[in-house]
């Protein structure tokens, strides 16, 4: 900065130089131009003189001259107008010069020259400006500023030029103007006119350049104002620049001072510091000479605790090694223990075993014992029991006294029913009466028992009989809201099976058939049609058996139903009329249970055979004719045989006719035997069905009429005695086997007092063998 700054100084002087020359030569041109314009006012006033002369001797002239000179005279003014004529063009030619004069001293002019010098330096001084810039960013605006202003100045110059050419262009005007005074003047003496022109041109011309030069000297006299403006500016900035140095050189003194300060601080607290740790090193080192003699003490009395601790620890790894030995001991000893424990364990487990097994064996010779004690009373009692079952009035039985009620009960004896017929009451006598109220529910209840003996391994078959539209199928099958026999009888297998899983497997399969005129089919293969042949098992246990009859495995109330379904649709689909050909035909379902005892190995296959019977109302013989009589025939004599062969069982004949129908010939095997079967009689108790009702009734008790063994009907339970009625009956029995004629009860068939004393002693020695 300070370069550029002495850089600018001597630019300054030297400019100033030039200035003081450019002004010397101003003031020349200024006393030169006064004495030229001086010169020409003398000229001026001369020529005034010379116009005023001429115009005197104009007017003399005038005056002197008559007409005929005047023509002369005017031939004379021609000529001289002529004369005047070419020294105007002369004048013109000479202004022509002057003015191309005036302009070409512009063009080299030295004001130009130095102006251009001026710009030269100016620009350099620029350059230098901008190479100061970047060091310091104030005086780089001020550069701005001065090339900014020089712009101005060169508009300036710009203007001033164009005001010339204004000049000049006033100048050719007035020219002009002269011109057309010459016009005016030609009138008059071409003498005057001359010299006025002369003069009027001369003071003109002399007029211009000192207006010129006046211009010239006036924007000269500007220019120096505003370089001295710029030099003023700088001056400035330069006083500027140095103050900003002092501020600076004094705030650098500042800095200094206070560095010089901070370092004697720093000095000091350095000192300061030095002694505090001398200090502080001290003060430690006579605090760890005192602990240290307190360690020291501490370290004594350490060493006479250790030397009284030795024999302690002495005894202490002595425990420890004792101990050690026993850890070391233990799993052998806890081998030992459990092996002792599990031995015993293990004879106390066979023990119980023992024992179980004894208990298992006394308990199985029990359930013999039961079974056999069971089979007894059962056939005490009759294996064949006959209900009676006695529907309500329904809709279809009309209205009127044929609707009327016909069947009545006695109160103090479900067994008895009485029949108004013809005006006479029957009374009829069963093993179980069942009033219209009685419940589906309350039927099976009775017929439980015998359901459940099938597990045991017995066969056992349960018939609905009774006209059409008394309710066989309503008792067999019921309603899906209220099933019969046949559903809640599986459901009871199902459920009993379920209960001894624990040591028996079941297998339970259902076959469903009918019998219509005699024929066989099966109701759930794939041909119904098919006619089936009941035949003796080969393998000569005298066995019966029906080959191709469909059976199917059921474990569950759904594949009843689904069984049942398809049974009664393939029925449905192979009759025209089901109700019609339902009651013309016995429908059988036939449900085996094969169980086998895990424990003992112990085979068991029991039968429970379901039969809805075909009507048994009586078919005029008279009227019916073909199939219908046919039908008729076949139904009277199955139903007839049945009869029979239940009889002959009952009755315990020799021959019992099985093979007089295909129905007893099939159900052999579940009505002979251990077997035990139902009579389920159907009864309607509309008037108009008595008759039928009637004939079902005595059918009924031709059945029951061969009561056998001596219980009363006191004595008897309301249902088929179970597990739980054992010792019941025992102590029911007993009474009776030792007074054989205390309660003969209502049997119809009295045995002999000898029958029944062989009879009970063989009880009376089955009971004592059971303990
Ligand atoms: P069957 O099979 O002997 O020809 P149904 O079982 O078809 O007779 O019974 C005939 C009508 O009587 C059916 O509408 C049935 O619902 C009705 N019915 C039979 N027994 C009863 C009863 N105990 N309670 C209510 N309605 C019964
Ligand atoms: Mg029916």
């Amino acid at each position: 900065v300070m370069a550029s700054m002495a850089h600018l100084q001597k630019e300054k002087l030297r400019l100033q130089e030039e200035l003081l020359e450019l002004q010397e030569k101003l003031a020349a041109k200024e006393n030169n131009e006064i004495s030229l314009s001086l010169q020409l006012q003398g000229q001026v006033e001369t020529l005034k003189a010379k116009l005023l002369e001429q115009a005197q001797e104009i007017s003399r002239l005038r005056s002197e001259l008559g007409g005929t000179d005047a023509e002369k005279h005017r031939d004379l003014l021609a000529a001289e107008n002529e004369r005047l004529r070419q020294e105007m063009k002369a004048c013109e030619g000479e202004l022509r010069e002057l003015q191309r004069q005036q302009q070409a001293p512009c063009r080299d002019c030295p004001h130009l020259q130095e102006n251009a010098g001026l710009q030269e330096q100016l620009s350099q001084l620029q350059r230098e400006a901008e190479e100061t810039r970047a060091k310091l960013v104030e005086l780089d605006l001020e550069v701005q500023q001065k090339t900014n202003r020089l712009a101005e100045v060169e508009l300036r110059l710009k203007d001033s030029l164009a005001e010339r050419a204004e000049e000049e262009e006033r100048l050719s005007r007035r020219l002009r103007d002269s011109q057309e005074t010459i016009a005016s003047l030609k009138n008059q003496p071409q003498q005057i006119k001359y010299i006025i022109k002369t003069v009027e041109v001369e003071s003109a011309k002399a007029k211009q350049a000192l207006c010129e030069t006046q211009s010239r000297n006036q924007y000269l006299q500007e220019q120096v104002g505003m370089q001295k403006q710029v030099l003023k500016e700088m001056e400035q900035q330069l006083q500027r620049s140095q103050k900003t140095e002092a501020q600076l050189r004094a705030q650098i003194m500042m800095y200094e001072a206070e560095l010089e300060r901070a370092h004697g601080q720093m000095l000091e607290e350095m000192q300061a510091m030095e002694e505090e740790k001398n200090h502080a090193i001290e003060e430690a080192f006579s605090r760890a000479q005192v602990e240290m003699k307190a360690v020291h003490e501490n370290l004594a009395g350490v060493r006479t605790n250790l030397l009284t601790l030795q024999p302690a620890l002495r005894t202490l790894t002595h425990d420890y090694n004792s101990l050690k030995r026993q850890v070391r001991d233990f799993p052998m000893l806890l081998q030992e223990t459990l092996r002792s424990a599990r031995a015993e364990i293990s004879q106390a487990i066979e023990e119980v075993h023992s024992t179980n097994r004894e208990l298992l064996r006394k308990y199985r010779r029990e359930l013999q014992l039961r079974k056999k004690c069971h089979n007894e009373l059962v056939r005490l009692k009759g294996n064949i029991r006959v209900f009676g079952r006695v529907r309500p009035i329904t809709k279809e039985d009309g209205e009127g006294p044929e609707a009327a009620n016909a069947v009545t009960f006695d109160a103090d004896d479900d067994a008895v029913l009485y029949l108004l017929h013809k005006g006479k009451q029957v009374s009829f006598e069963l093993d179980k009466v069942f009033p219209p109220q009685a419940s589906q529910e309350e039927v099976f209840q009775e017929v439980q028992a015998l359901v459940t003996s099938c597990i045991d391994g017995y066969n056992v078959c349960i018939f609905a009989y009774g006209q059409t539209g008394a309710g066989k199928t309503y008792t067999m099958e019921g309603t899906a809201a209220n099933p019969g026999i046949n559903q809640r009888a599986l459901q009871l297998l199902f459920s009993e099976v379920r209960g001894k899983a624990a040591d028996w497997d079941y297998a339970i399969t259902v076959s469903a058939a009918e019998i219509y005129n005699e024929a066989l089919r099966d109701l759930l293969g794939k041909e119904p049609q098919e006619k089936l042949e009941i035949k003796l098992c080969p393998d000569g246990s005298g066995q019966l058996y029906v080959p191709g009859l469909t059976e199917f495995r059921v474990q569950s109330v759904e594949d009843i139903n689904k069984v049942f379904e398809f049974g009664h649709v393939k029925r449905v689909t192979e009759c025209t009329n089901l109700n019609e050909h339902s009651s013309r035909s016995h429908a059988l379902l036939i449900v085996t249970v094969r169980g086998l005892d895990r424990s003992t190995g112990l085979r068991t296959t029991g039968k429970l055979n379901l039969v809805d019977l075909a009507g048994s109302e009586r078919v005029g013989r008279s009227g019916a004719e073909g199939s219908r009589l046919r039908e008729a025939q076949h139904i009277n004599k199955s139903l007839s045989a049945l009869g029979d062969v239940i009889y002959a069982l009952r009755s315990r004949q020799g021959h019992v006719p099985f093979r007089n129908s295909k129905l007893t010939y099939l159900l052999q095997d579940s009505l002979s035997g251990d077997s035990k079967t139902l009579m389920m009689v159907q009864v309607s108790p509309a008037e108009k069905n008595t008759s039928e009702t009637l004939c079902s009734l005595k059918f009924a008790e031709r059945v029951r009429s061969v009561e056998l063994g001596p219980v009363s009907r006191k004595a008897e339970l309301s249902s088929w005695p179970s597990q739980e009625h054992l010792e019941v009956l025992k102590t029911l029995l007993v009474p009776v086997l030792q007074q054989p004629h205390a309660s003969p009860g209502r049997a119809h068939a009295s045995p002999s007092p000898g029958q029944l004393s062989s009879r009970s002693a063989s009880i009376r020695r089955k009971l004592q063998t059971s303990g």
